[in-house]
């Protein structure tokens, strides 16, 4: 793949930052303090609006969708430039990304022309807001495992259930839920995807309170919820592949974070004292520095290579799963490369070692928990393993096993 722009691509990238320098601040060395939720919220649906009345919300979709009909070079250019300016887009504080990349993403490839029509273009304005219902609390890695009924009521479906770990749902206008609407086949067989309306009666939603003090996931419990078929996903039965392409969909986002750029990690390494020298002074600094830049870089041009194939017509496969298990694992590294220079400093808030250390301190809260979002290290070794090196599959007995035969 050429990484120069040609001349039309290089209109589109100048095109582009101004269009960022009128609508946003640009980056600084770090983030300043934590905005307040409500005032993030404000200024990520201002910024959305925006994006979504100039198309830019969603580069590759089709114009008559609310999209910009470009391709994904010019998405791709659009990410680069957009990383230089202070735009909420990472780690849970961008409310709209649930909807924008996993739920958009499914009903673009999944979803009725109907459905598409009524719901894209609210979400790439930031009107609507969605989330995701696929965790549940007996079933998370074995997601074929969901309890969640979906039965049959006339014309219409009755969804019973519990989900859980549901980022986002408690400001959430509609839900992507994967359910069960036949337990007498094997658990991959009996599964639907639905939409489902987050404010109608038969929807209740409990914040979990988290340690930050802050509540951004939930529980979601479903009593008897009226669900047009009109909002069913795929066919019935159908539900895995559905969830397949949002699961996909939802590696591949993961793997386009960077958490921290080597750029920074020099930076700090240049300014801070460890052991009575700069740090970069330090081999073993050193080292770490060239495979957080390794692998970064690494990501980088995997993502772009995986861009290409998308924009080919491939779908989301493992290669976004090796991209994840890499890119978050390097931020994890990198944020405890930056910590292990500060000594027992490191034990300190970003607050009050000053605000280059935020995106540092951002990595450190927030790359635990990509490892473990949209599929956990070892899930995703696991598809690597057998998808990719072809080695021998993980036991799977309860496979062709009927699941209400399965024991609870
Ligand atoms: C930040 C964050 C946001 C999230 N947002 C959402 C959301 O919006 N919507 C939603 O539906 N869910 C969400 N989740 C939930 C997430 O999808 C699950 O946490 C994840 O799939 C793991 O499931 P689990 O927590 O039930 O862990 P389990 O599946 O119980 O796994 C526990 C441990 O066992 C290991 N394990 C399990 N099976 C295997 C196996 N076959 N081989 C080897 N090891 C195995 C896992 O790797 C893990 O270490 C979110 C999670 C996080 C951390």
């Amino acid at each position: 793949m050429d990484f120069d722009d040609s001349p039309e691509e290089g209109e589109f990238r100048a095109e582009v930052r101004a269009w960022l320098k009128q609508h946003a601040e640009p980056r600084k060395t770090g983030q300043p303090a934590r905005l307040d939720p409500q005032a993030r919220f404000e200024r990520a649906r201002s910024l959305l609006a925006a994006k979504g009345a100039k198309g830019y919300s969603a580069i590759t979709w089709p114009k008559e969708l609310g999209g910009l009909g470009g391709t994904e070079i010019q998405n791709l250019i659009f990410l680069q430039e957009q990383t230089q300016f202070d735009i909420d887009t990472l780690h849970g504080s961008d409310f709209f990304a649930v909807g924008l990349e996993l739920c958009g993403g499914t009903l673009m490839r999944c979803g009725t022309e109907e459905q598409r029509r009524r719901f894209i273009a609210p979400l790439l304005r930031g009107e609507e807001i969605w989330c995701q219902l696929f965790s549940e609390p007996a079933c998370g890695s074995d997601l074929a495992a969901v309890r969640t009924r979906a039965v049959r009521d006339g014309a219409d479906w009755l969804v019973t259930g519990q989900k859980v770990w549901t980022t986002g749902g408690h400001f959430s206008d509609y839900g992507l839920a994967l359910t069960r609407t036949d337990p007498a086949v094997p658990k991959h067989q009996g599964l639907t995807m639905f939409i489902i309306d987050m404010k109608q009666p038969g929807v209740e939603v409990r914040p979990i309170r988290q340690m930050s003090g802050e509540a951004e996931f939930n529980e979601v419990f479903l009593d008897n919820v009226r669900v047009l078929d009109s909002f069913r996903v795929g066919p019935v039965g159908g539900g895995w592949k559905v969830a397949l392409t949002t699961l996909g969909q939802e590696r591949s986002t993961a793997a386009a974070l960077s958490f921290v750029e080597w750029q920074q990690l020099l930076a700090l390494a240049q300014i801070t004292m460890m052991n009575g020298q700069p740090a970069i002074a330090d081999g073993r600094i050193r080292e770490r520095l060239a495979e957080c830049w390794l692998n970064n870089f690494g990501v980088r041009l995997l993502s772009y290579r995986n861009q290409t194939a998308l924009a080919r017509g491939a779908v989301p496969g493992p290669q976004e799963s090796m991209a994840k298990l890499i890119i978050t694992q390097q931020g994890q590294r990198s944020a405890i490369t930056a910590l292990d220079m500060l000594g027992t400093l490191g034990s300190l808030s970003a607050a009050m070692l000053g605000e280059q250390w935020s995106p540092i301190e951002d990595a450190w809260y927030w790359s635990p928990a990509f490892r473990i979002a949209g599929g956990t290290d070892e899930i995703l070794r696991n598809i690597l393993a057998e998808r990719v090196l072809g080695l021998p599959a993980e036991a799977r007995v309860d496979r062709k096993v009927p699941f209400n035969q399965l024991s609870a």
